[in-house]
């Protein structure tokens, strides 16, 4: 049978209708949400990200504003900028879109982010809220893959979970949500042995790789829940056909767009897992969700009023 696919935008969608319900409510109190997003320079990619953040915002009534710093920019500079947002009272959530330019110590400038509007839970006292298990803001892929599982009804408390990739920012932190949630977590990267042995154990797998259908069917026991985090794109025809021969409807996109965009998962997969997220409208429109989310969690844990139902993470 194949795989059931888990549809990512139609979860990403609720959560901003919980949220945007959230924020009605706080204006009845008198207090809006506000996001401040860092752009530094012109990256295409990142401009596209931001526009689709600023965007969401507008769509649950969050306020939201941009910061545009030249390419240019100095590590004083931004860390002036932050220290600004970080004493303002209508900013709850400060985001710095990375990358930053070459010159810029991306590590000082997160660090000086408060740790109460740190909506991408990426400085480490969040880090380590996460990891004792208190309270605090959570990385938003990772989070967001935590919500597809339980509003999936796919269980979590003591299954075997293998997660491939360690990075800060999807890897570790995702382990860490499943270990909260008691599965029994293996983290696997590069130097892994066997890794397919090893992913083969997998109820839950979750792929955070960076690397195009790397996971074919020989790493996916029959039956497993599989959460493709990857988003690679696509652009020579030959290893377009190496994946998606046969789909007509991505044969006619990719040959109009020139490329298409493809997970750590291997199409294949579908015929084995139990349940697969797709590429795209899987985790992706969760990210953008979970940061909404997130703002209004600062919102509220910087008023010390009750964090919103919607947690579930
Ligand atoms: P990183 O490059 O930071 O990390 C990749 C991880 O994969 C590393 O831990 C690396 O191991 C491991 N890895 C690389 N090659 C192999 C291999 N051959 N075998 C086993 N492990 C390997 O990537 P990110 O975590 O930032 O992102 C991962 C993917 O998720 C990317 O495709 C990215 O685009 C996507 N992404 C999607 C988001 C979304 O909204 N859906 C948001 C963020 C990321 P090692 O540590 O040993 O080098």
């Amino acid at each position: 049978m194949p795989a059931l696919i888990l549809d990512g935008t139609k979860i990403a969608q609720d959560i901003r209708g919980e949220v945007a319900a959230e924020v009605k409510t706080m204006a009845a109190a008198g207090v809006r949400p506000g996001l401040a997003v860092v752009l530094v320079g012109h990256n295409p990619a990142s401009e596209i990200y931001v526009r689709g953040k600023v965007k969401a915002c507008e769509e649950v009534g969050l306020y939201s504003e941009k910061l545009t710093p030249p390419e240019t920019a100095t590590t004083a500079e931004l860390l002036a900028l932050v220290e600004d947002l970080n004493r303002r009272d209508n900013i709850d959530g400060i985001l710095v879109q990375l990358p930053l330019p070459a010159q810029v110590d991306a590590k000082r400038v997160l660090m000086a982010v408060d740790p109460a509007k740190d909506v991408d839970g990426f400085h480490p006292v969040n880090v380590g809220f996460l990891s004792t298990q208190r309270p605090g803001l959570v990385p938003c892929t990772p989070a967001g893959v935590i919500e597809i599982l339980k509003r999936s009804n796919i269980p979590i408390a003591g299954r075997e979970a293998v997660v491939v990739g360690r990075s800060d920012i999807v890897g570790k932190p995702a382990a860490m949500l499943l270990l909260n949630a008691n599965a029994t977590v293996t983290v696997c990267h590069s130097k892994t042995h066997d890794l397919p042995g090893v992913c083969r154990r997998a109820e839950i797998l979750v792929a955070a790789i960076g690397r195009s259908g790397m996971i074919t069917h020989d790493f996916v026991k029959p039956g497993a829940t599989v959460i493709d985090v990857g988003m690679n794109t696509i652009t020579d025809p030959a290893e377009f056909q190496r994946f998606f021969a046969g789909n007509a409807k991505r044969e006619e996109a990719f040959r109009k767009k020139g490329s298409t965009l493809i997970g750590d998962v291997h199409p294949e997969v579908a015929a084995i897992a139990g349940a697969l997220t797709p590429v795209p409208g899987g985790v992706g429109p969760l990210t953008i969700a979970m940061l909404m989310f997130n703002t209004v969690k600062a919102a509220k844990m910087r008023r010390g009023s009750r964090v919103p139902e919607l947690s579930r993470v």
